[in-house]
């Protein structure tokens, strides 16, 4: 049963250590949040997952870091100071702010009978701080509102060092600001998230063939991380919906608990940005092709992704609940990559003669996993409580493992167990997880 209710998951969040309210001793922060022991665990494979498919695992694609803090010609090349705003409107009933485009039939979601709204207007969703030691004449600079400026502003220091041509793409995992208006359903909208983007640099007339490429990897990502496909689709925008300067885009969206919602656009930028920031700096941000002596400015195709969102849809599709001895359990089945801990150590009982064993047994596969260890309450529990944050394996220690040196690997998704020798133990889970 997937969880119906965003609740289930926001309560699991909460009592487990997946992810707190931001500065929840003073009130909370309501437009943050905090990720947790397992939630920052979590949030990491999200975003090792993705490294790992659009990096690692391709010979076309590099991976920068670019820097959060940028000057306001980086905004005012990319047509952010000028055009990346939401338009706003107040009621002036209840005195709330709202996104316009995300009122239905302009009824005020909170006053609901006699809203009256003002004029929208566009409210620009950068924070603008300033740089500098001494007040008041410090320079102007701006949180990035996306990571993906970041790459087009080195798209030449990464042709002239990387040894790479088009098609080729350049990626980045990091931290984005938006002033958002209404944040809200959890981590889904926040002012302080983390994107997943990648730039990739095609012959302008391979661009629609790249587009589709795309549309349809990104999808699949998804589906091979666990995501059922009837909780996935691909909606390419309406006209009225693109940007300027976006010849098609499509969002993958995930049927959350409210209804579709977006977890990554694959937009076709065409040369837009490149020939914004050669116009603007001017510096040549080109490409010669020494097979066909043309110079050209290459088209992109950006699959741009939320890592916070994200890992919200993979736990809404993990959650289950169902009934094992009659007694009920909340399971979590995440693929074991996104799994916070891959593994836990469990010695049937907290005796002193246990402990060295199962202790030597956690040090060596820690090498490897990420491992819980748990020598706390009944074994039952301690496995519920596994089974809640989602760990595939547990690897339990009892008194026979002294003699028979051999262990008991339990299934997190089945609950079945197995006897394995502790000399086969590594190989047996590598099997089992997959890598
Ligand atoms: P939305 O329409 O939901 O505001 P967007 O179309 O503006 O999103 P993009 O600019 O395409 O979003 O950003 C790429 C991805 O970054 C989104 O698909 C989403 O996963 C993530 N993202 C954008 N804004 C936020 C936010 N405020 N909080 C969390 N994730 C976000």
């Amino acid at each position: 049963m997937p969880a119906k209710e965003l609740d289930q998951i926001v309560n699991l969040c909460k009592r487990r250590g997946f992810v707190f309210p931001s500065a929840e001793i003073y009130g909370g922060f309501r437009s943050s949040y905090d990720y947790g022991p397992l939630g920052s665990l979590m949030l990491r494979n999200v975003k090792d997952a993705w490294v790992r498919t659009m990096v690692q695992l391709r010979d076309d694609v590099v991976l920068i870091d670019a820097a959060i803090l940028g000057p306001p010609q980086i905004f005012e090349a990319s047509g952010h100071l000028a055009n990346f705003s939401d338009p706003l409107v107040d009621c002036t009933v209840c005195k709330r702010r709202f996104r316009e485009d995300h009122l239905e039939d302009r009824d005020c979601p909170q006053s609901k009978k006699g809203c009256e709204f003002t004029e929208s207007r566009g409210f620009n969703l950068m924070f603008k701080t300033v740089a500098g030691p001494v007040e008041g004449s410090g320079a102007e600079v701006y949180l990035r509102p996306e990571t993906a400026q970041g790459m087009f502003v080195n798209f030449g220091n990464v042709l002239q060092t990387s040894r790479k041509r088009p098609p080729f793409g350049i990626a980045q995992v990091g931290k984005s600001f938006r002033n958002e208006i209404t944040p809200g359903n959890f981590i889904f909208r926040t002012r302080e998230f983390e994107q997943m983007e990648m730039e990739f640099f095609v012959p302008p007339a391979d661009s629609a063939q790249w587009y589709s490429y795309w549309c349809t990897e990104r999808l699949e990502w998804y589906v091979n991380l666990g995501i059922p496909r009837d909780m996935l689709r691909l909606r390419p925008h309406d006209a009225d919906e693109l940007s300027h300067y976006s010849a098609g885009t499509s969002d993958v969206e995930f049927l959350f608990p409210w209804g579709w919602g977006e977890l990554e656009g694959i937009a076709q930028r065409t040369n837009y940005d490149l020939t914004q920031h050669s116009t603007h700096s001017g510096n040549k941000l080109d490409f010669f092709d020494q097979a066909t002596n043309e110079r050209y400015v290459p088209y992109v195709i950006e699959p741009a992704a939320g890592a916070n969102r994200t890992m919200a849809a993979f736990m809404l599709a993990a959650y289950d609940e169902d009934i094992i001895n009659d007694e009920p359990r909340t399971v979590l089945r995440l693929h074991p990559r996104l799994a916070p801990y891959k593994v836990a150590v469990l010695p049937l009982s907290k005796k002193e003669t246990l402990t060295p064993l199962a202790k030597k047994i956690y040090a060596d596969l820690s090498n490897r996993y990420m491992v819980d260890y748990d020598e706390t309450q009944a074994i039952g529990r301690r496995y519920r409580r596994q089974d809640e944050i989602g760990t595939p394996l547990c690897v339990t220690v009892d008194f026979d493992s002294l003699e028979d040196n051999a262990v008991t690997i339990r299934e997190r998704d089945t609950t079945q167990q197995a006897r394995v020798a502790i000399a086969d133990l590594m190989g047996e889970l590598t099997l089992r997880l997959g890598f």
